[in-house]
């Protein structure tokens, strides 16, 4: 690791195609954590490449290197590379995989969460219901299809002490993926606030395994559908049939 004020100096000053990527990252990882992104004074290196980020504060150190890089890249000094990348690219392999589910109750205005549920790429599960869901909310459906898989007794918990054990479970530097996601998201980031009041180092986005199915058969669930918990576990098993259909088409 380099001195922090020469390296600085010394990335302002070389050419870009000189900078490897192993020292930008350094540089902007620094640059991050130091909050000097922002007092950087516009004008004394290339504008474009000291322009805010918006939400830094919630962004990864990786997120923000990407961000910059393609500032680079897009300023045509340093053509952006092919894909698939080279094996010495900094990757986000190092972002730990989570499938969830949730199931919630909606009404065109709110949704509520009621219960999630959580598996890691380590095969470790997480599942708790919210204390204090007003089931009158309820519409027929839900009472029929989601009401009977719930487990209540120790699963139940304040949303307080579900977000923290989420925290816990998720780790610094989570992926996180669900099946027709966007309701489900909502209602996951809800538990810690804001958008902005989202922990350190998520992302503020979440994958979702529909877009990368298409139309694509999945497997079949064999679980309880509708329990939080089943229904994740069955999205990390489809992304996986998923990906073995990958490799078979490359291969094949
Ligand atoms: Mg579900």
């Amino acid at each position: 690791m380099p001195d922090t004020e020469e390296a600085m100096t010394d990335i302002d000053a070389r050419a870009l195609e000189e900078i490897s990527d192993a020292d930008l990252q350094r540089e902007v990882q620094r640059r991050f954590y130091s909050r000097q992104w922002h007092a950087l004074p516009a004008g004394e290196a290339e504008p474009k490449l000291l322009r805010p980020i918006i939400g830094i504060e919630n962004r990864t150190a990786q997120e923000v290197f990407d961000i910059m890089s393609d500032r680079i890249r897009r300023s045509a000094l340093i053509p952006a590379p092919q894909s698939p990348a080279p094996a010495s690219a900094v990757t986000v392999s190092d972002a730990r995989r989570i499938w969830f589910d949730t199931e919630f109750i909606e009404d065109g205005k709110t949704i509520e969460l009621v219960s999630i549920g959580m598996v890691r790429e380590d095969g470790k599960t997480y599942y708790a219901e919210v204390q204090g869901v007003d089931y009158s909310r309820a519409d027929p459906w839900l009472h029929e299809n989601v009401f009977p898989h719930l487990q209540g007794g120790s699963c139940l918990k304040s949303r307080d002490q579900i977000a923290a054990e989420i925290l816990e479970f998720a780790g610094e530097k989570p992926e996180f993926w669900a099946y027709y996601a966007d309701y489900d998201w909502v209602a996951l980031c809800q538990l810690y606030g804001r958008m902005i009041d989202l922990p350190k180092g998520w992302p503020m986005f979440c994958r979702d395994l529909k877009q990368l199915a298409g139309d694509s058969k999945l497997p079949k669930q064999t679980g309880t559908e509708h329990h939080a918990l089943a229904d994740a576990m069955w999205a990390k098993e489809a992304h996986a049939a998923l990906a073995n259909r990958d490799d078979t088409t490359r291969d094949g």
